[in-house]
């Protein structure tokens, strides 16, 4: 193992094959063999290490698993088929009805509707806590909160949580720490380091980063990641082969990927930051962001997403997505292809006008994930609409 994000990315490979491939074969395989009923026996009863069924493990799986936990510098790991699988089953296995969350606020979407509608009806309930609120954070803790969920950078609001802060919080009131860390990924902000028990990701976004396939990660100590497994070994939200494979391969290119995408990110953020139709141009990386201190100490780089408030509201921000020529319309991000988004219409609709605004997703507010385009041609794109939709 190197020193290096990049190497480690790129030459952590599963073992080869008789056919010495060099590049991982990807095992489409339900089930594995054994030479004899005791190697059955040894196997099912982990006397032994070795593959049973790809519901619970498969080498394609297992290779993406170990290349994300050097990255993210954590014990052991479960990929799954989609990132809201990895947050469910994060909450799921490790808690029980009469359990409590603490979560922050700004949380994506669907985690939003896993903590509000699902688990209460199953007696798992939550609180948010506001990022302005650090001070009153230990008045939200009940004698059953058993779990710290956080999301920094969140999405869309781009809210920085103080993950030193956060995993001693976790400490203090002995609560199992959760970070999503899909905006960052491992190359840019490492929570495990900060005290981080799980770090949860939607592997769909950034590590797969071309808009492919979905996937998801829990990743953590292995006595935690013991527990999840068993929920979802019986569960069975598993990651296919081939997703697992795609995911393992991009992995190869992350770094390489994620400097473009945030030197584009912050070069478009800097030249839009004072145009007059834009009420406040957000970034990690932008002095002008309110957690720019926490952003700069936690993260090695800003990210590719910068959020847009245009003046004049929903109207607005439609008439300015219906101008586009080349950023494609689409409610994914972090693909190497420019991609906006109007949160308020799509992906948070669901929030009532009044819950938006608690979490920074005004009317007008705009999501550009940044691609690998050429930010020259990115700029120009959103000039010429911001222009035309006047
Ligand atoms: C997209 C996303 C998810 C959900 O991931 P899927 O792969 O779409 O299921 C969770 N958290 C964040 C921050 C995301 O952006």
């Amino acid at each position: 193992m190197s020193q290096h994000f990049e190497t480690n990315a790129v030459r952590i490979s599963p073992s080869k094959s008789n056919q010495k491939e060099h590049s991982a074969p990807i095992y489409l395989t339900s089930s594995f063999t054994f030479d004899s009923a005791e190697e059955a026996r040894a196997t099912f009863a982990d006397e032994i290490p070795g593959n049973i069924y790809s519901r619970y493990a498969n080498p394609n799986s297992s290779d993406l698993i170990e290349k994300i936990c050097v990255a993210e510098g954590t014990q052991d790991g479960i990929a799954t088929a989609s990132g809201m699988a990895a947050m469910f089953g994060s909450i799921a296995s490790l808690l029980q009805q009469g359990d409590h969350i603490l979560a922050s606020r700004s949380l994506f979407g669907s985690t939003h509707q896993l903590l509000t509608r699902v688990f209460p009806k199953w007696g798992i309930t939550s609180t948010y806590g506001d990022i302005s609120d650090f001070q009153n954070w230990d008045k939200l803790v009940q004698p059953n909160t058993k779990m710290l969920f956080i999301e920094t950078p969140s999405n869309p609001g781009l809210e920085i949580i103080d993950l030193e802060w956060a995993g001693k919080f976790a400490e203090a009131h002995n609560l199992i720490l959760v970070v999503d860390n899909c905006f960052a990924t491992p190359y840019l902000q490492q929570p495990a380091k900060w005290g981080a028990h799980l770090v949860t990701h939607s592997a769909t976004k950034y590590i797969d980063g071309q808009g492919r396939v979905l996937g998801g990660l829990i990743l953590g100590t292995k006595e935690l990641i013991k527990e999840v497994q068993f929920f979802t070994r019986h569960t069975g939200p598993a990651i296919s082969p081939f997703n697992a494979w795609i995911l393992s391969k991009s992995m190869e290119t992350l770094a390489v990927r994620m400097d473009r995408h945030c030197s584009s990110a912050l070069r478009v953020a800097e030249y839009f930051e004072g145009n007059s139709a834009v009420l406040e141009v957000k970034y990690p990386f932008l002095k002008s962001h309110p957690q720019h201190h926490l952003a700069t100490k936690q993260m090695s780089q800003g990210g590719g997403i910068v959020t847009l408030n245009l003046e004049g509201g929903v109207a607005r921000a439609q008439r300015f997505i219906d101008q586009l020529q080349m950023i494609s319309v689409t409610a994914n991000l972090g693909d190497s292809r420019s991609i906006i988004t109007h949160p308020a219409s799509t992906t948070h609709s669901k929030l009532s006008e009044e819950e938006r605004e608690k979490v920074g997703i005004h009317p007008g507010l705009i999501r550009l994930s940044v691609g690998l385009e050429h930010p020259e041609d990115i700029i120009q794109d959103v000039e010429r609409a911001l222009e035309k939709s006047k």
